[in-house]
């Protein structure tokens, strides 16, 4: 007799790249907390987080960033997996006064599997993955050979962000 799989076995794993970063605050107790979070939503494992890096704002004033890039396998839709890191976004009390304003927590979903995704609210890979370096380093940490949809390969163009002020710290993340 032949048995159909059940439903869980049947789901599509992605591995998705979230990007965290924080410049208001206690900067690492809301990545740390942020990653828990993570590390709970349904559908999901986190499997990698890199190093904590200290970088300068850019195209805006404030404090110094506390950045880091987070490996997710899950199952959670693109569209599902952005309302999820919205959803804890905002319970870092997130607010959007004007375009680059200072944060306390921002999630960004950089890359889920090789998918190109480009609707209202959903741009992946996310538009400036390619121009970050507080993006790149942390993210060719865990993947050093990773390329995404119409960027190539990644770390062809660290070169290209090689003036921006960025610090791996020795900080950690994760328990
Ligand atoms: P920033 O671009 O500085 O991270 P926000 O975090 O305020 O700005 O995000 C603004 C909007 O960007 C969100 O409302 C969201 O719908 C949209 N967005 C588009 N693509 C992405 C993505 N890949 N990850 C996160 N947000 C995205
Ligand atoms: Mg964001």
């Amino acid at each position: 007799m032949s048995r159909s799989l059940s439903a869980s076995s049947q789901e599509l794993l992605e591995l998705a790249y979230i990007g965290l970063g924080a410049n208001l605050g206690d900067l690492a107790l809301t990545l740390r907390q942020a990653l828990q979070a993570l590390a709970v939503l349904p559908q999901s494992r986190l499997v990698a987080v890199s190093s904590a890096y200290r970088s300068a704002p850019i195209e805006a004033g404030g404090p110094d960033y506390l950045n880091a890039v987070a490996a997710l396998e899950t199952s959670l839709p693109p569209q599902d997996l952005l309302q999820a890191l919205q959803a804890i976004e905002l319970q870092h009390g997130r607010e959007r006064p004007y375009i680059n304003a200072p944060r306390t927590l921002d999630l960004d979903l950089l890359l889920y599997g090789q998918a190109s995704i480009l609707t209202a609210s959903l741009t992946v890979p996310h538009p400036r993955l390619g121009q970050r370096a507080f993006v790149l380093h942390p993210l060719l940490e865990l993947s050093p050979g990773l390329s995404a949809p119409g960027l190539g390969i990644l770390a062809d163009l660290l070169p290209a962000v090689a003036e921006q002020p960025i610090e791996r710290l020795s900080l950690s993340l994760i328990d």
